[in-house]
């Protein structure tokens, strides 16, 4: 699950990670008056940046024309007119796709002097089972440019997970993004709030992009995170109920958000051949045969271990919801479930739906001549298949005639 730069904002905060002064609004008015608190507090600067889950905000465009999802102006007046123009608009960038996103709320921050523009993220490196951390001085830009042509400027960090971050491995880090003396204790002190920021949460990644040396209104600079990007582990979920409250509907796909009320992994693709299996690897492999065979997969969906009819219903209305698909692939494997279940379910399915597109459907494992004496005796058009590579042949026949 991702959420919005003002709430990764406020949990690096906690853990006292120094950010720009600031707070969300959704009117112009609101808009204005937090300017207005920021200019008492002495800051002349402001940015409005519209918090959408997407990156690449700075160098997007609105469908209106207006230019850059992330403004800095210089009055409370001035934050007044660009929010009216921002609030209620389509912001397109190169992480929305052509479509764009929605912009309801606005992240008013105090704009600080940035000297230089740093890169900092934590994620899971699945290679070594271990978090790792990765600086670099190319900050501001888009790091998958970096990593591809100038790799040497990515410092890596990897960390024991039962040791935490060692204060000399911040150490190194802040060597690695070439601070000057005095910012590096501040240095240990952010790396390690971020750190425990990603640790806490149960985050899988915290990307700061840019981590900035800004100047201080003592003359002196400090290091501040100006932009933030938080991922949650959906799995880890249940144990945050604050951050699942942090979830934004309005930013999720309509049918993942649909699918996940029923405990679905739904992810839509561009195909037309819709799959619904059981188990994530099965599931996986599934979308590799239909490939292998000339076909794409309209979707991924994995019913897990142990569905329920109803659920199985669910899952039949939601990938009948995308309008691409021409044919559904049922692959089941009954190892903790019983295929005469996913067989009724399937059936009660299509009388539902009123499905009239070609169903292949494969089952094996628990009960499985019960659940095909089931889809038999049906009196649906339901075509049967022995193996996978036999599913996958036929769906893809299916939709060429
Ligand atoms: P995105 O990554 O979506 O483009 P950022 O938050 O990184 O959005 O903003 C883009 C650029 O805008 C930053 O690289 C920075 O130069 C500038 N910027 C963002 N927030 C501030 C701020 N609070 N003060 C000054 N400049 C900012
Ligand atoms: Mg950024």
């Amino acid at each position: 699950m991702n959420i919005h730069e003002y709430q990764a904002k406020m949990l690096l905060a906690r853990e006292g990670v120094t950010i720009p002064q600031g707070e969300v609004a959704s009117t112009p008015e609101q808009a204005k008056a937090i300017a207005e608190k920021l200019a008492g507090n002495g800051h002349k600067r402001f940015v409005l940046k519209s918090q959408i889950h997407a990156g690449g905000r700075g160098k997007g465009t609105f469908k209106n024309g207006w230019q850059g999802g992330v403004r800095i102006v210089s009055s409370p007046a001035e934050v007044f007119d660009s929010a009216a123009k921002m609030l209620g608009q389509i912001l397109v960038t190169r992480q929305t796709g052509p479509e764009g996103r929605l912009v309801s709320k606005l992240l008013i921050d105090g704009a600080p002097e940035i000297r230089k523009e740093l890169y900092l993220s934590i994620l899971l490196d699945r290679a070594s089972s271990r978090p790792l951390v990765m600086a670099s001085t190319e900050g501001g830009m888009d790091i998958e440019e970096v990593a591809a042509k100038t790799p040497d400027k990515i410092s890596k960090e990897w960390i024991d997970p039962a040791l935490g971050m060692m204060p000399f491995q911040a150490r190194k880090l802040a060597s690695a993004l070439e601070l000057k003396p005095e910012l590096i204790n501040p240095a240990v002190k952010l790396l390690t709030g971020i750190y425990n920021t990603w640790w806490k949460c149960d985050a899988s990644l915290v990307e700061i992009n840019p981590l900035c040396i800004v100047g201080a209104p003592n003359g002196k600079e400090e290091l501040m995170a100006v932009d933030a990007k938080v991922a949650l582990d959906d799995n880890a979920l249940y144990r945050h109920k604050e951050l699942a409250e942090m979830r934004d509907l309005n930013e999720e796909a309509p049918l993942e958000t649909e699918a996940s009320k029923f405990n679905l992994n739904y992810i839509k693709l561009d195909g037309n051949i819709a799959c619904l299996v059981n188990g994530a690897g099965l599931a996986m492999a599934t979308m590799d045969v239909i490939q292998h065979y000339g076909g794409t997969p309209a979707n991924f969906l994995d019913v897990g271990g142990g569905a329920s009819q109803e659920q199985v219903a669910a899952a039949f209305r939601i990938i009948l919801a995308d309008r691409n698909v021409r044919a559904i692939l049922v692959n089941i494997f009954g190892g903790i479930m019983q295929c005469d279940i996913i067989a009724a379910g399937i059936v009660a399915a299509i009388q539902e739906t009123q499905l009239k597109l070609p169903l292949v459907v494969r089952l094996e494992g628990n009960n499985v001549e019960l659940g095909k004496k089931i889809l038999a005796n049906s009196g649906m058009p339901i075509i049967s298949a022995g193996s996978m590579a036999d599913a996958a042949e036929k769906v893809v026949k299916a939709i060429r005639v």
